[in-house]
């Protein structure tokens, strides 16, 4: 059977850069200086003969901003579409971003999910960014934003590799688990 992992969250939240991380590839998914440059959907076949495991990098909610309110809509319907309608999808990875997250943009996404029931895990990102003296605080203040607890959310380092090898652990599990 087919099996997907779908990577969603905000420009510049540091996506492409854990995806090249999860993959050991570099430069494969193009990080962008200017946030919301990825505006297609990139597919990572995980494996080959045949290639049935795959992580799909959505793009970054902020991109439609400059957008006409006429593109924006045509994102939004796209990335909705494919949240509900794709049978391989075994679970959605949200990116948020350590230092400030979750933002409204971040909140309204996971309660999507949750209304829909789509399988999601949340991934809080740039760990290093926050001072060490800061981070009980902050993974309280990202937990309680999401409405959840301190535990449920993985907090991960691209930079640092903090807990990249258990994201990737993970991410095998999720598209073994069928
Ligand atoms: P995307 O727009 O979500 O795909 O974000 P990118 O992967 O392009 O990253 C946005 C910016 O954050 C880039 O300047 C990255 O170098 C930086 N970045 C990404 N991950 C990390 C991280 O774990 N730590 C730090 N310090 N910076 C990161």
């Amino acid at each position: 059977m087919e099996t997907e992992i779908a990577v969603v969250g905000r420009s510049n939240v540091g996506k492409s850069t854990l995806i090249n991380a999860l993959t050991n590839r570099k430069n494969l998914a193009h990080t962008s200086k200017t946030p919301g440059r990825t505006q297609l959907l990139n597919l990572f076949v995980m494996d080959q003969d045949p290639p049935t495991r795959a992580i799909m990098d959505l793009p970054g909610y902020g991109f439609a901003k400059g957008a006409s309110k006429k593109a924006q809509a045509s994102w939004g319907r796209m990335i909705e579409t494919y949240l509900l309608e794709r049978e391989a999808l075994v679970m959605v990875m949200v990116l948020i971003d350590g230092r400030h997250g979750p933002t409204p943009l971040d909140v309204t996404m996971l309660n999507w999910l949750r209304s829909h029931g789509i399988p999601h895990t949340i991934v809080a990102t740039k760990h290093d960014k926050v001072k060490s003296s800061m981070r009980q605080k902050r993974k309280r203040e990202l937990a309680e934003g999401c409405d959840l607890e301190v535990g449920d959310i993985l907090w991960v380092s691209a930079a640092t590799n903090v807990n990249i090898d258990q994201l990737r652990g993970l991410t095998r599990q999720w598209l073994e688990a069928t």
